[in-house]
């Protein structure tokens, strides 16, 4: 089993891209964010111990989040590896996925900090098959209508306001950064300028795998 990390602040464009590339590479897609908000929504264990560090723009613990992952490996899709998104974002994190599956990239997107308020707060997706998109950037085809699925219903994420992006970038420099180095130490970190066409970066992206 091996996996590949896609890696950046919040509003990269990881989401984006991870649905572009997924059936290239063959793996799932595992964004910790999609799982935390879906558990959430159910009422879980995991989702109420999880909200107030979400609502709040902050980590959610270490504990909950390797617990989570320890779960989602166990699912026979997961058997030739997964491609993470939003994970990991501490150094425990990626200590312990690294005695779970081997790592072979790690895509770090980049994008600067100017850029993220925007990008994050003119983002919307859909309902129904969970397409992201973008108010400016990233329009629907036809407005109101999923250019993935037709469905005309869409949603925006309780946590893409202004502020809760400033606390958001913030938890991304301080805690999730220093991976970074703990990966390029590694040799298996790519920088790919996210501040580009959606296409350019996916052609980068699909390159620095193969
Ligand atoms: P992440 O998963 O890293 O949080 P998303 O993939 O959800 O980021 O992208 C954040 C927002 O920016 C979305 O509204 C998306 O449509 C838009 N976006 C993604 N890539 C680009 C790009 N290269 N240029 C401009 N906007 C982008
Ligand atoms: P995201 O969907 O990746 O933007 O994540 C939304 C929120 O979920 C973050 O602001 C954190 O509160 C929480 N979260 C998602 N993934 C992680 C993770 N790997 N570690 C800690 N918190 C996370």
């Amino acid at each position: 089993m091996t996996s590949i990390v896609l890696f950046g602040p919040p509003g990269a464009g990881k989401g984006t891209q991870a649905a572009r590339i997924t059936e290239s590479t063959g793996l799932p897609q595992v964004s910790t964010g999609d799982m935390l908000r879906a558990a959430v929504k159910n009422g879980t264990e995991t989702g109420i111990a999880a909200k107030e560090y979400m609502d709040a723009g902050k980590l959610v613990p270490d504990s909950i989040i390797i617990e989570l992952i320890r779960d989602r490996v166990q699912q026979p899709d997961a058997k030739n590896g997964l491609m993470f998104d939003g994970f990991p974002r501490t150094i425990p994190q990626a200590e312990a996925l690294s005695t779970i599956t081997e790592v072979t990239h790690v895509i770090a997107i980049e994008v600067p900090d100017g850029k993220i308020v925007e990008r994050i707060c003119g983002r919307f997706s859909c309902v129904s098959c969970g397409a992201v998109f973008h108010d400016i950037f990233n329009k629907t085809t036809v407005e109101g209508v999923c250019d993935q699925c037709g469905s005309t219903e869409f949603k925006r994420r309780a946590d893409d306001n202004e502020t809760t992006v400033l606390q958001r970038l913030g938890a991304y420099h301080e805690q999730t950064s220093p991976l970074a180095n703990w990966y390029d130490e590694q040799g298996i970190f790519h920088r790919i300028d996210g501040d580009r066409d959606i296409d350019k970066i996916t052609i980068d992206i699909l390159q620095a795998l193969s």
